[in-house]
């Protein structure tokens, strides 16, 4: 099917929930997206942040299609090499002594996990129907439970009644915090993204986090990161957390871990690593066996060298951004190849929309902001590429 069959059959049976752009995609490779009709796209926003290996890999498709005609899925009744071979490496490069995995299948299902998480610690010590404490701009899924921990009004119409048992405080700011803390006396866990995501690309100061991990642990209230935009060397570090130099009591991780099979879950540290127990919480497809084979292959490749050059092509980026001057651009902010462009005076979609016509795929974020969150695989040379017609998009508009 052309691109224009493809958007008016997509008319007629889907349902309209997204703003698509009118792009058709039908295969990609490295770090460019093709159309239908062979037009090119050099792509800047990796799915949102889930194309870490880029399109195309040729031992990640080997990886699935390998596992698929061994074993393609069985039900958590059963034990299956990959997931433990998963489970093994995540424990291992998330830095925490003796934690564990639970895994399931998307970011909104893997903070639905965090959430019980923290609710059954809370209730095991005695203190069951507490509140956790996110922050305003967050974004941390589209259930009903998820949206309720999400601190954007946008997000709230129309889908009452919640549930119970969040409060939202500003970020970035310790006395907000404190106040929440004193008033909240059933308060059992803060939840938060260490750089927000779809709020705007707004990296929290180091400061707060540390703070937030300080109060947390005097308080003996659950510090729970929402690694799924962040995590996976998206920021240049394999999680965010570690980057700002603290340890959750959880996190939770999904958008790069499978390299585009749909995969998420959560980590526990040791203190919960036992708090939920058989028949707490499950889910059909988690830790099935072809996405924990391709999330095998993506782990793989995040070495440590790998790692410090995304953060290196991060600050190559901004570094390049400043340079130019541009006058629409107000700030560059973000960490590793998760980055924001505050623009003033210009609409980030009209931008977006402009580089599309010159075939660079980005995103936006928050109200004010591009978002760049290209492959993590792109090289010096593509970045210069894109950021070329960026550019020239921003001087002309
Ligand atoms: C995308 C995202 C989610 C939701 O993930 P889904 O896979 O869409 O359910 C949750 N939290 C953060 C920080 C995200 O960026």
């Amino acid at each position: 099917m052309t691109t224009q069959e493809l958007i008016s059959q997509d008319k007629s049976h889907v349902m309209q929930t997204y703003g698509r752009f009118p792009v058709a995609l039908e295969r990609g490779e490295g770090v460019y997206l093709y159309s239908p009709e062979g037009r090119r796209y050099l792509d800047f926003t990796s799915g949102i942040g889930v194309n870490a290996i880029g399109y195309g890999d040729k031992k990640w498709a080997e990886a699935i299609y390998n596992q698929a005609l061994k074993l393609g899925h069985t039900s958590n009744l059963y034990y299956t090499e990959p997931y433990i071979r998963l489970a093994e490496e995540l424990t291992e490069r998330s830095g925490l002594p003796n934690s564990r995995v639970f895994f399931a299948n998307a970011g909104g299902e893997a903070n639905e996990g965090l959430i019980k998480l923290a609710r059954k610690y809370a209730s095991d010590k005695g203190n069951p129907g507490g509140t956790i404490i996110t922050l305003v701009n967050s974004f941390h899924g589209r259930t009903v439970t998820t949206l309720s921990a999400t601190g954007q009004d946008k997000f709230h119409k129309h889908f009452f009644p919640f549930t119970e048992g969040f409060l939202h405080v500003p970020a970035n700011d310790k006395a907000a915090l404190i106040a929440a803390l004193e008033n909240t006396p059933n308060a059992i866990a803060v939840m938060a993204e260490l750089v927000q995501g779809e709020g705007g690309v707004l990296p929290l100061e180091p400061d707060y986090v540390k703070f937030l991990r300080e109060i947390t642990e005097s308080g003996d209230i659950l510090l729970l990161v929402d690694e799924v935009q962040t995590g996976i060397g998206r920021t240049g570090t394999f999680f965010a957390y570690q980057g700002y130099g603290i340890e959750p009591d959880a996190l939770s991780f999904a958008k790069g871990i499978a390299g585009g099979l749909p995969m998420g879950g959560l980590i526990s540290s040791e203190k919960c690593a036992d708090t939920l127990t058989p028949g707490d919480h499950g889910t059909t497809f988690g830790g099935n066996p072809i996405a924990a084979a391709a999330a095998l292959e993506v782990v793989s490749r995040l070495t440590p060298e790998f790692l410090s050059d995304v953060a290196a092509k991060g600050e190559y980026v901004k570094e390049r951004v400043l340079a130019r001057k541009i006058p629409a651009v107000a700030e560059i902010r973000g960490r590793g190849l998760m980055l924001g462009a505050a623009l003033t005076g210009v609409k980030p979609g009209d931008v977006v929309n402009a580089c599309i016509e010159k075939g660079l795929l980005l995103l936006t974020a928050g109200s004010d902001a591009l978002r760049i969150m290209p492959p993590l695989v792109i090289t010096r040379a593509e970045l210069d590429e894109g950021l070329e017609i960026l550019f020239e998009v921003l001087e002309k508009i």
